[in-house]
Order: C-alpha cells, then structure tokens, then sequence
C-alpha cells in the first residue's frame, strides 16, 4: 500500500494542514492501492512561497550548474527505473512493456534533452547594437494530467528547470505515485529547497490555486480543453502567462499508394497504445474510397495483435483509467452507434473475461462522416473512425475541419504528396510514415489544441522572458 499523505515543500516531506485524503485505484484490479492527501489552499501557499523565496538565487544559478542538475536527475531517474514502471502499472493501468519502452522512457528523455538542448541555449544575443537577454520568467504553476504520469510532468520540470525557474507541480489524483518517485529523485540529487515543491490535492482546489495565484508567474497546463478554459480565465486576473496542451482529434492519412497492411496496422497502434488515452493519437484516419475493403479488413486482422487484458501478462491493452473514463468511452461507442457509422470491431462492454478492471474492446467505426460526433470529440480510449475520401484536396479538407490540431500522421510513398499533406496539416506535429521519435522538436497545438510547446529548446523558451538592453556596453 502506497500512502502518501505529505507533501513537498521547501525541500521537505512535510503534513497536510488539510485532513482529507484521497484513495488511489488500480484500473486493473479495481482494488485500493495507496491514497494521498488532498491539499488546501494553505498548502498551496506555503510551497509558492517557497518556490518564490528560491527563485532569487535559483534563476541565477549558472547554465553549467543546471546542465549538471538535469544530467544527475536523468541518471538517478535510471536507477530508479524498475519502480517507476511498477508504479505506472498500478496506477495507470498501463502494460509493463508500454510503461518501460514509453513512460519510462518518455521521462528519461525529456531531463536528459533539457541538458542537451540547455548546453547549446543562448541567453543572450547582440542585435542591431543592442542587447536582448533571456531571464528565467519567475515561479511556474505545473499542472499535470493521468495519461502520461512521468512524461507531462518530467517536460515541464526539466523545462523549467533549464530555465532557472522554481516549480510547484499538481499532478492528477488519478495517477499520483510517479511524481512522488519523481520528487524522491529531485530530493537525493540535491535540487535547491524550494525549487521544486509538490502539492497533491483536487483540480477544484489546488489547481484552480494555482492558476489563480498571484505569486505565480506562468501556469503550464496539460489536460482537457473544459479545464485550460478555466485556467485561462483564472490567469487572465493577474495577467498570468498560460501554456496549454490540451486535445487533439488527428488524422492519420493514408495515400492511395500506401502499403495497406502497414497503414492498416499503424491505425490501430494508435487507439492501441496507452489504452487510446493519448492526446496526439491518430483516432480519424482517412482512406482513399478505393482502398476501403481492403483497409477494413486489414485493420481487423490488425486488432489481433493487440490483445486487450492484464497488464502484467504481455497484453498490449490495459484497462482504461477509470471507471469515469470508462462510462465516457462507452457512451462515445453508443453514440457511434446512433449516429449510423458502421461497427467493424468491438462495441460496448467489456471483453470477454474481463469482468474485474475498467476494460474496454478496441471499437472501429467505418462510413464515418467527419461532422458525426465521433469523429469531432475527443474519446481518449480505443476507439477509431474510418472515414474516405475522393481526392488529396478533400482529404486535407477532412483532416482539417476540426477544431483542434496537435498533431497529423501521412503515409504512402510518393515524396510530393507525402510533401503536400504533410504541409498542408493544420497541426503543430506530423509525422510522415514511420519516422523517429525526436525529443529535440517541439510539441504542442495549433487551434483549440493549445498555445505553446513543449520539448527540447523551445520548451526552455516557454519559461524565460525576454528583455531587451539598449545601450547595454558589449
Ligand atoms: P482534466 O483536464 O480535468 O484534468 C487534468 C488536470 O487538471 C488534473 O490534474 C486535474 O486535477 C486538473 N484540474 C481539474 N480541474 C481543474 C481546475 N478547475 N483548475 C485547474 N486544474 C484542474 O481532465 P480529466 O481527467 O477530467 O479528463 C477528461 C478528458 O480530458 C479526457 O477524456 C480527455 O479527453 C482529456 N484529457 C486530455 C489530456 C491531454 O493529454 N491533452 C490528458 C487528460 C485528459 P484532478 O483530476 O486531480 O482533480
């Protein structure tokens, strides 16, 4: 049993002035697996205050001093790399290997990115005679959701801490352990008091505190549009900076000279991995009409190799999150249903079997119209709406005509096209056939998908201000 019920402020587990906790589930099992502390506003102020009084001597703290910083979180988040996965397991629900080769790895990533980008960042430039500086922005708000419990939270710290700027980070209630391993990491390689400082506690309270307080400077948000929105509004009283990530509806498109097997099999990764609860995830992917049997069939047999059930036994599907997130796909599936779009796979329940776990059937849906409700919301589970199209002007019409746009996949073989649907994308991310993960390249929304990115340089950018000195003697 995992309970953790202090929190980190100034360098130090200390008690909640609060006495309400909040139990932890395991999707899998359904069953308790710790419980933490639900903070107050108290709380909330204490560890500002903190990251305040650290910020003076912290943002100026040299860049040799903070590449140092991240490459020894990097290394001592390697040694503790068996918990971290067995902790993403419990309380996400995610499969070992989906929890080593992405969430693990996602986190390691992103501090020992920051180290790299932070040694070749500049800040401070000459331009036309004068001088433009870079200076870390203040205290940064970190709100992070439950999909990605290592990987949300570990950009934003690295980011930040590249920056020179002190944290305070809420994680979801849902998936809280990780950033308890995380904060253990900061603690034993020696990060500055104050500089990080974790506050578990509700959206409604900590959250919503930190997005409307007036000692914090920038307020970095991933999760729902519903909850950027209030965020939004809630900075806009103190003229807070906001960064958000928040969802996406993305195309995959599939050019008519596409290996079909391989498109096929791409379409259903994407509402296979972490359970489809993955904000860039392709969950519309658009097909040439002529190529529609085959794909169909295809996809099915696709489906067979990502077979749905425990995490611990070598499935590449775990439970959804929660029995909330649950209820939330089940109704997108009927909907589905509703609307008239054809089900080829799946459908509502649960698997065979799997009675015990917030378990869901990965659900395809073909003869999609792209105004249908399942091909304009975001689900966040395993659910994938085919849709044709006539012409590649039309498929870019279809990939585009949604509100959001964080991401967009292409594949097929031709370079010109690939070229031209890939620019003509509206999405801050698109990736062309099977290329590379990069760290170094920036993530983030175009649309009502977000403001701002994340990763690399330009998630350092995100957390410094620029001033400019004229006169400044060089
Ligand atoms: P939320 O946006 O509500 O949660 C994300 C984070 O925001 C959590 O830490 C949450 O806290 C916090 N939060 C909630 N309310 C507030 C508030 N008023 N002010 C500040 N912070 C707040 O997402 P849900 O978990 O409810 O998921 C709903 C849907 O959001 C999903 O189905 C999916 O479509 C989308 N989503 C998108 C994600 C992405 O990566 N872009 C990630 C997660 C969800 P707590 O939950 O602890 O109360």
């Amino acid at each position: 049993m995992r309970n953790y019920i202090k929190h980190y402020i100034n360098g130090e587990w200390v008690e909640s002035t609060g006495s309400e906790t909040e139990e932890v589930i395991n999707p899998a099992t359904e069953e308790v697996i710790g419980k933490i502390s639900l903070g107050t506003k108290e709380d909330l102020d204490k560890a500002v205050k903190a990251a305040r009084d650290a910020f003076p001597s912290f943002s100026q703290t040299t860049k040799e001093e903070r590449v140092e910083m991240l490459e020894n979180i990097a290394e001592e988040y390697e040694n503790r790399k068996d918990e971290i996965i067995e902790t993403i397991t419990d309380e996400l629900g995610s499969p070992l290997e989906i929890s080593e080769n992405i969430h693990f790895m996602m986190g390691y990533n992103h501090f020992s990115q920051a180290a790299e980008s932070l040694k070749e960042f500049s800040f401070i430039e000459e331009h036309g005679g004068h001088t433009r500086m870079k200076e870390s922005i203040g205290v940064s708000g970190l709100i992070t959701p439950w999909n990605f419990p290592t990987n949300q939270t570990s950009t934003k710290i690295a980011s930040a801490f590249a920056a020179g700027s002190p944290v305070v980070l809420k994680p979801a209630e849902l998936t809280p352990f990780a950033a308890v391993i995380l904060t253990e990491i900061f603690d034993k390689v020696g990060v500055p008091k104050g500089v990080f400082n974790l506050v578990n506690g509700s959206g409604s309270v900590i959250g919503d505190g930190i997005s409307s307080h007036p000692d914090i400077d920038f307020v970095s948000f991933t999760g729902s549009g519903a909850t950027g929105e209030k965020i939004m509004k809630n900075a806009s009283e103190t003229i807070k900076k906001v960064a958000l990530e928040l969802g996406g509806k993305s195309p995959l498109v599939v050019l008519d000279d596409a290996d079909v097997k391989d498109a096929a099999k791409a379409a259903v990764t994407h509402i296979a991995t972490n359970s489809g609860q993955v904000c860039s995830a392709a969950t519309r992917t658009l097909i040439p009409s002529s190529m529609k049997q085959e794909f169909e069939e295809e996809m099915k047999k696709a489906l067979d190799e990502f077979p749905v059930g425990d995490p611990r036994e070598g499935n590449y599907i775990g439970p959804l999150v929660s029995k909330k997130q649950w209820d939330t796909v089940q109704s997108y599936i009927e909907k589905g249903i509703e609307e008239g779009a054809t089900m080829i796979a799946g459908g509502t329940g649960k698997p065979d079997g799997l009675d015990k776990g917030y378990y869901t059937k990965p659900t395809i849906f073909t003869d999609v119209d792209n105004q249908m409700v399942i091909a304009q919301e975001e689900i966040f589970g395993p659910v994938m709406t085919v849709i044709t199209y006539d012409s590649i002007e039309e498929a870019l019409e279809l990939a585009n005509e949604t509100i959001y746009g964080l991401a967009g996949y292409v594949y097929g073989k031709d370079p010109e096209t690939l070229r031209k649907v890939a620019s003509g994308i509206r999405a801050g991310r698109v990736k062309v056939n099977d290329a590379e993960a990069d760290f170094s390249s920036p993530f983030g929304g175009f649309k009502q998908s977000g403001i701002g990115r994340e990763w690399g340089d330009y998630g350092i950018e995100e957390y410094l201000e620029v001033k400019t000195i004229l006169g400044y003697p060089s």
